[in-house]
C-alpha cells in the first residue's frame, strides 16, 4: 500500500500515521519530498479495512498494491488449475473428469430444472450422446417469483444420481442453502452456486467446508472482483475445486435476459488460475442466441460451457425460451468443436 500524505501535513500527522501502521504489524517506509511525504507500506494489507488510513488527519489518499483476492489470484498459483470431480460409479464412463488446465472445453448440458425422473434420465442420454461430459439439472430452483416450480427437492437428486448410474455423467446441481450442503453432496458432483447467491457468504463458508466442487456463478450485477472474493471464501476453507461461471449480467440492454460479458473470460483468466465456464443460455435467454455465443465463449478461451438442453424446450417447467432441443444441442457440440480447434482445444 502507498499512504499520499497532504502537502503540507505536519510532523505530528506523519508520525500519527508511521504509529497507526505499524500498530496494525505493517512496517512504514517513509519517503520525505521537497513537497509532500509519501509512505510505503510492506506487508498483507489484506486482513485491513481499504479504508483504514483514509481518515487519519493529513492524509489525502492510499492505493492498495495487492489483489484483494490471494489464494484466487495468478500471483498465488502461475498455472491454471484443474478441477477434477466424480463422474461414473460404473463402467459406463470415467471415474474422474476435469474441467480446466488440460487443453479441453467441458461440456456440462441438461435441463434448467429437474421435472421429472423420465425427463431427467432422457436429457441425459441425449447430452451425453452428443458430446457431453456432465448432465446439469436443478432439484432447488431459485425462482423470482414464490408461485413458479421451485424444484422437486431430494426427489429431483435422486433422479439425478440414477440419471449418473445409467450414463456415467457427473452431476451438477445448485444448493441454495447452507444447511442443505451436506444433503447436495450426498448426490452430486459438482455443487452449484447460483448468480443470486452468489454473495450469500454462509453458503460459500459451507460449500468451502464441504470439499466438493463448486461451479460459482457471477451475481448478475457483480463486478469480476466481488466473483473472485466470494471464491475467495471458498478457497479459504481449503476447497481449491473452484470452477467460475459467467453467465450474463444485467444491463440496460432488453433484446437479451442478460448480456454475456465476454470480457470476463480473458480478464478472470488473467486475473485468476481458476478454470472459466460460460453459460450462454442464461446470458442470453433465447434459444436462438446460444449457437452464436457458445462459439464465442469457446473462441475467448472458455474452459467449458454449461448449457440448458430439455427433451422438448416448449414443455419446460422453467427456462423453456432459452433451452435447445437435443438436435440443436448435437449442432452445437459439432459447431463448437471446430472452434476449439482453432484455438488449439478439444472437446
Ligand atoms: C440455472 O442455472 O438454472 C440458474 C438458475 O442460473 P443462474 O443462477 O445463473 O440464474
Ligand atoms: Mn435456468
Amino acid at each position: 500500500m502507498v499512504i499520499t500524505m497532504k502537502a503540507g501535513a505536519t510532523q505530528v500527522q506523519i508520525a500519527g500515521v508511521i504509529k497507526r501502521i505499524e500498530q496494525v504489524k505493517l512496517t512504514p517506509h517513509p519517503i520525505i519530498g521537497e513537497e509532500r511525504t509519501v509512505i510505503a507500506v510492506v506487508g498483507d494489507e489484506r486482513p485491513f479495512d481499504p479504508t483504514l488510513f483514509d481518515s487519519l488527519p493529513g492524509v489525502e489518499s492510499t492505493m492498495n498494491i495487492l489483489k484483494p483476492f490471494k489464494l484466487a489470484s495468478r500471483d498465488f498459483r502461475k498455472n491454471d488449475s484443474a478441477v477434477t470431480f466424480a463422474a461414473a460409479r460404473n463402467d459406463l464412463g470415467p471415474k474422474t473428469l476435469t474441467i480446466g488446465g488440460n487443453g479441453h472445453v467441458g461440456i456440462i448440458a441438461g435441463p434448467c430444472s429437474v421435472e421429472s425422473r423420465e425427463q431427467i434420465i432422457e436429457s441425459a442420454f441425449a447430452v451425453k450422446e452428443a458430446g457431453a461430459m456432465a448432465l446439469r439439472g436443478g432439484a432447488y430452483k431459485p425462482r423470482s417469483s414464490p408461485y413458479s416450480f421451485q424444484g422437486h427437492g431430494e426427489l429431483g437428486l435422486k433422479w439425478l444420481a440414477e440419471a449418473r448410474e445409467l450414463t456415467g455423467l457427473a452431476i451438477v446441481t445448485e444448493v441454495m442453502e447452507p444447511g442443505l450442503v451436506p444433503m447436495v453432496c450426498e448426490y452430486a458432483d459438482v455443487l452449484q452456486i447460483g448468480a443470486r447467491n452468489m454473495q450469500n457468504f454462509a453458503l460459500l463458508n459451507a460449500a468451502g467446508e464441504s470439499m466438493k466442487p463448486v461451479l460459482l456463478k457471477r451475481g448478475m450485477a457483480a463486478t469480476m472482483e466481488e466473483l473472485l472474493m466470494a471464491a475467495e471464501y471458498i478457497l479459504a476453507k481449503g476447497n481449491y475445486n473452484v470452477i467460475l461461471c459467467e453467465r450474463g449480467i444485467r444491463t440496460f440492454e432488453k433484446y437479451t435476459r442478460n448480456t454475456l460479458d465476454i470480457n470476463a473470460v480473458p480478464v478472470l483468466k488473467s486475473l485468476s488460475h481458476l478454470p472459466v465456464v460460460v453459460d450462454p443460455s442464461h446470458a442470453t435467454g433465447k434459444s436462438e442466441y446460444v449457437l452464436a455465443t457458445s462459439r464465442a465463449a469457446v473462441a475467448a478461451g472458455a474452459d467449458g460451457l454449461i448449457i440448458e438442453v430439455h427433451p422438448d424446450p416448449t414443455q419446460a417447467m422453467s427456462d423453456g425460451a432459452q433451452s435447445l432441443d437435443p438436435t440443436q444441442f448435437a449442432e452445437l457440440v459439432r459447431q463448437v468443436r471446430r472452434i476449439a480447434e482453432a484455438v488449439d482445444k478439444t472437446v
